[in-house]
């Protein structure tokens, strides 16, 4: 890309506005300027949206990767002042009002950053190139060949040892990811490892979810944790507290006080931290690992950036003064409120204020916890409620129906035939393991 490529809109007479990353924050700006006197580029380094609250099911092949995602074109396709490039953002010059990306440079009027976060390892660099994640589709594929590869080598194994470390999944941090993940991956136990690996002792697989504080989902109330530690304990998850993981090698994680535990499985869950280009890390807080912006979320210090989403710091919004919390209505309520207040004159800007609808999580079949306000609730029907929003949620009406049918399936028949290893993951070390060999 380059400052000499036409864009579609081109001849239009209004600013440009450059969104960069196309999330929830980042989409929503993108449709309600829709048809507005703007010039809208959208950049994101992936083609498609991707609904990251079910990452976990693509994980667990629960659901397919094009059921949770959304391809960009599709999106903005009617739209004429509206473009996407696929291409990945490095760096941004403020004062020259200039976005550097992988393929040239873009020039912007109006810049606003959706870019989300990235997972935050805490500087531990052992962890960070063992550790699997889940931020992307790709790495929800990863976990899914990762976990069914295990499977089938564990089948050829002929010692206890090696077979028992294949089947064992260490889940790092308690947050909804770490405990739905943790659910889910108990569910495969009872149902495919039982069912379909019939030649394995599914009782061999065990899961740990690992989390340094006292309680599982922290930003609930202390009744929904201690409900989602019960769902788990009940459906045989192994829930440890006060623990840190220090390092690990691929055989092996080792813990704070020292002590190890045999697994080849590790996923990292325990934290994120915003994305920030170079160009722009005066305007990020360090610790928050935010950008710092104002009420109308213009990032403060600069005149034409603004941030939005997981990505941005408000401290202004009086009942949140150590900023929103880090979950898809904070950031498309944001991205709302900025759309309203680029399409009004300066004077009629009104800042935001962020309207809390509750926090859900679910932890297995008819297993969910559920806060609004003061008010908790579990079990089906918090259940229910939360399949309703998560299909409601998503963009597109063929992945609706897709999801809905896919989930309707399962939880009907427990057939689910996405287990397939399409594109098998590839570990960074390799371990070398006694096999039975295959009867010929
Ligand atoms: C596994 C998981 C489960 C979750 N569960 C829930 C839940 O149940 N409920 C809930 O409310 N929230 C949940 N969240 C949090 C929620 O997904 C985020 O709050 C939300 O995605 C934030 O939206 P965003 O637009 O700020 O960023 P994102 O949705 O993360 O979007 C960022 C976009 O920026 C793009 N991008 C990043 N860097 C660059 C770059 N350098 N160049 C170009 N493009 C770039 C990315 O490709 C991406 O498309 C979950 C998150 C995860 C990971």
């Amino acid at each position: 890309m380059s400052h000499q490529e036409k864009f579609e809109y081109d001849n239009l007479p209004f600013p440009v506005v450059v969104v960069i990353g196309g999330g929830f924050a980042g989409l929503e700006v993108v449709r309600g300027l829709a048809g507005k006197p703007y010039k809208v580029l959208l950049l994101d380094k992936q083609n498609h949206h991707c609904f990251q609250p079910l990452l976990y099911q693509v994980a667990t092949a629960s659901l397919s990767a094009d059921s949770i995602a959304h391809p960009f074109r599709r999106t903005i396709a009617p739209v004429p002042n509206i473009t996407f490039r696929m291409t990945c953002v490095n760096s941004v010059r403020p004062a020259d009002n200039v976005v550097v990306t992988d393929d040239g440079e873009v020039k912007y009027d109006h810049l606003i950053i959706a870019t989300g976060t990235t997972t935050n390892f805490f500087g531990n660099s052992e962890v960070e190139e063992q550790a699997m994640q889940l931020k992307t589709i790709s790495q929800a594929l990863d976990i899914r060949s990762d976990f069914l590869q295990d499977f089938e080598a564990a089948l050829k194994l002929n010692d206890e040892e090696g077979q028992r470390r294949r089947l064992n999944f260490v889940i790092v941090g308690g947050g909804p990811t770490g405990v739905e993940l943790a659910g889910a991956m108990a569910e495969i136990r009872t149902t495919v490892l039982k069912h379909e690996y019939r030649e394995l002792d599914s009782d061999k697989m065990m899961i740990h979810l690992i989390d340094s504080g006292d309680r599982l989902l922290r930003s609930f109330s202390e009744k929904s944790s201690a409900k989602a530690l019960t769902y788990l304990q009940d459906m045989g998850v192994h829930v440890n507290f006060g623990v840190r993981v220090t390092g690990m090698d691929g055989d092996r994680v080792t813990f704070m006080d020292g002590s190890t535990m045999e697994t080849n499985t590790v996923i990292w869950a325990a934290g994120v931290r915003g994305v920030c280009f170079p160009g722009l890390e005066e305007f990020f807080h360090p610790q928050a690992n935010r950008y710092n912006v104002d009420g109308f979320n213009k990032v403060i210090g600069t005149a034409n950036v603004y941030a939005v989403g997981d990505v941005a710091l408000m401290t202004s919004d009086t009942a949140w003064p150590n900023g929103h919390p880090q979950v898809a209505p904070a950031a498309k309520q944001q991205a709302k409120q900025l759309v309203r207040n680029l399409l009004r004159r300066p004077g009629e800007r009104m800042p935001f204020r962020y309207k809390d609808g509750g926090s859900m999580a679910t932890i297995g079949r008819y297993k969910a916890v559920l806060d609004v306000g003061t008010f908790h609730l579990g079990g089906p029907i918090a259940w229910s409620g939360w399949i309703f929003i998560h299909l409601m949620s998503l963009v597109g009406f063929r992945n609706r129906f897709a999801v809905l049918f896919n989930w309707a399936w399962k939880y009907m028949s427990w057939k689910n035939t996405i287990r397939l290893i399409i594109r098998p993951y590839v570990r960074t070390t390799t371990v070398t393991e006694p096999h039975t060999p295959v009867a010929s």
